[in-house]
C-alpha cells in the first residue's frame, strides 16, 4: 500500500521570509570597518588578523572591513532570535526586504580575502618589494 503525500506551496512574505533562510545568514557573522590599508605595515597588521580562525577581509564601495564569522549566541535552533524583544538596534534596523537571502553580500565586494594565503598573494602583487 502506498500513501500519497501532497506538497504544499507556502508563499513567502516579509513576515515568514526569515524562516526560509537556512542558518539565519545575517545573524551568523558580523563585520567591522577598518582604516583603508595603504602601507606595508598596514597589510602586515591585516595578515596578522586574517591568520586567526574565522576571519575574512573585504573591500567594497564603503571601504575595508573585517568579517568575523561567528554566529550570534542568541540564534534559536529554528532560526529565531532568543532575545527578540530586546535585540540590539542594529538587528531591529536590518530590513529583510532585500537582504543576503536574495543576493549574497560577496556579489558587491571589490576585493575579498578568505584566508592568509590569498591576502599574502595580494600583498606580493601590490608591493613589488614586499619581502625586502
Ligand atoms: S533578514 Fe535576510 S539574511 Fe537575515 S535571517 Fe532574514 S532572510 Fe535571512
Ligand atoms: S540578537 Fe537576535 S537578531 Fe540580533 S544577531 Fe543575534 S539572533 Fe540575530
Amino acid at each position: 500500500m502506498s500513501t500519497k503525500i501532497e506538497s504544499v506551496t507556502v508563499e513567502m512574505t516579509a513576515e515568514n521570509k526569515c524562516s526560509f533562510c537556512k542558518g539565519s545568514k545575517c545573524c551568523s557573522y558580523f563585520t567591522q570597518q577598518i582604516d583603508t590599508p595603504r602601507k606595508k605595515s598596514d597589510f602586515q597588521t591585516l595578515l596578522w588578523q586574517i591568520a586567526h580562525r574565522d576571519i575574512e577581509i573585504y573591500k567594497d564601495e564603503d571601504g575595508w572591513f573585517l568579517i568575523i564569522n561567528n554566529s550570534c549566541n542568541f540564534i534559536l535552533a529554528g532560526g529565531g532570535c532568543a532575545i527578540y524583544d530586546e535585540r540590539p538596534t542594529i538587528c531591529r534596523e536590518y530590513d529583510n526586504d532585500w537582504c543576503e537571502y536574495d543576493e549574497p553580500a560577496e556579489d558587491n565586494f571589490k576585493l575579498h580575502f578568505t584566508n592568509y594565503k590569498s591576502l599574502l598573494k595580494y600583498c606580493k602583487k601590490r608591493f613589488k618589494r614586499w619581502g625586502k
